[in-house]
Formats: structure tokens, sequence, C-alpha cells
């Protein structure tokens, strides 16, 4: 595989609706062949399911339940998504997690709806693609339950404690264009020089978090697969790395961390 692999788009968003086909293809060209697209809730997944379908050369996905929608996971939903995750197409658990800054569910609900997926994760044996949010203690004491988990911390923005607790945990840590941010961003430029080569994955978020660098400016605010090279330019100057060492060393740990099938 030689093209980037973007781990976590959000590519069943409605903002994709009208041109979705053509987002896509502008993210081939730029040299992103592959997309893990993100499952966030038992009606996200099926689409995403069924999206991938339409792209078996180029995309895979999670399949999950975010902490905004941890209330609606019942007994129900969870033996759903069970099901799901046992699709070929399905590579990873989640997104799942704590998110104690929206606060969206209960967080007693999201410690449970969290649980689940992570005994769904060790039953079946798949990486979990993990969210986390202002809830970093609860977090990793839930994940501590789990010490035979592999997976990845996705959308890292916080600092080098927290990201030192994750390697400590072998997880694998996602970067977004929130690095590309003057203002909130530019600690994270230190953080990844700390991140092993094999630890570390790259990812748009996309449609959120447009990175604020780009230039000229794109109209509006959406964020697509295409600018993942661009984020993948900040970070490998920020490692003082090649960009084709880096663009090599986070396919590999996609491929690694997620089994995705080679030729696919
Ligand atoms: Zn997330």
């Amino acid at each position: 595989m030689n093209g980037l692999i973007d781990i976590g788009i959000n590519l069943t968003h409605e903002s994709y609706d009208r041109d979705r086909r053509a987002v896509i293809d502008r993210a081939i060209s730029a040299g992103v062949t592959h997309m893990l697209v993100t499952g966030s809730s038992v009606v996200s997944t099926v689409e995403s399911i069924k999206l991938v379908r339409e792209y078996p050369d180029v995309m895979r996905c999670t399949a999950g339940v975010h902490p905004h929608h941890a209330s609606e996971l019942d007994a129900a939903q969870i033996d759903l998504l069970a099901g799901l995750c046992t699709v070929p197409e399905v590579l990873a658990v989640g997104e799942c997690g704590l998110d104690y800054f929206r606060d969206l569910s209960p967080r007693e609900a999201q410690r449970t709806a969290f649980r689940a997926q992570l005994h769904l994760a060790r039953r079946l044996r798949k990486p979990v693609f993990l969210h986390q949010r202002d809830a970093h203690d609860d977090f990793v004491d839930v994940l501590r339950e789990f010490p035979d988990i592999r997976g990845v911390a996705h959308c890292f923005t916080a600092g080098l404690d927290e990201a030192r607790s994750y390697l400590d945990m072998d997880l694998y840590i996602g970067i977004t264009g929130w690095i590309c941010d003057e203002r909130r961003g530019s600690h994270l430029r230190d953080v990844v020089r700390h991140i092993p080569a094999d630890r570390l994955l790259i990812e748009t978020d996309g449609p959120y978090l447009l990175p604020r660098d780009l230039r000229p400016r794109p109209d509006g605010r959406r964020n697509e697969p295409m600018y993942l090279p661009h984020i993948l330019t900040v970070i490998a100057a920020a490692r003082s790395e090649t960009v084709e060492n880096l663009a090599a060393a986070t396919t590999r740990n996609a491929q690694t961390l997620f089994g995705w099938p080679s030729g696919a």
C-alpha cells in the first residue's frame, strides 16, 4: 500500500451528502488512497457499512457508539452492534469512550456503554477506536480493566502526560489537523516528537477540524480527507522527519493495528 490512510473520517456525515463521490475522488487524487469511515452510532455504522461496500478497494469502517449517544445503547442495541462488528468490512469497535466536555449522555451511561464496547472488542479480538475529552482519569481507569485491548486514542489533543499514559498502555495515538491550529494546537508540535514512529496514526476527523493554516483558505469550514497530506506535512516538520518516512510509517501502523487486508 503506497498511499495514506485517513483512519478517522466521518464520511456518512450529511455535510457530504451533495458531493460525497467528488470528496472521495479528490482524496484519492491527493494520495489518500484508503479511509477508515467512523461509525458513531448504530445508524451511522449501518450507513458506513453500506458506503464502504461501494468502495471496497478504498474503505473500511468502524462500528460503535460515541459517548454522546451512550444513553441510547440498551441491550437490544448492543446485540445489534455486536452483529455489525462481525461484518468483514468492520475493522474496529468504536468510536467509543468518554466525553465529559459536552456531557450529552449522563456519565454513568457513558462508562457503561464504553465498557460494553470494550467487552465486545475483547470478545471479537478487534482493536478499539477511542474518543476521550475531559475525562482522562475515568477513561484510563476503565481501560485498565481491559489490559489486553489494542486501539487508538483518536483525535489526540492533550499534553505529554496524557500521551505517555496512552503509550504506556500500548495504544496508538491519532493526530488530526488540530496540530495546525496556532492558537490551541501548537503544544502538539512538541507532543508528536515524543510519540514513537510505530505508534503514530493520522486522521482528518472530517467534516470537523478543518486545518486552520490552509492557504488559500477553503470556502466554508468543512474538512475533507484530501487535506490529510497537509496534516502529515505539519507533523513531519514538527518531528524533523521526512514526509516520505512518516507517510510510510503511519500507513504501516494503520495496516498493523487494523489488520487492513493487503491488496484492498
Ligand atoms: Zn471523536
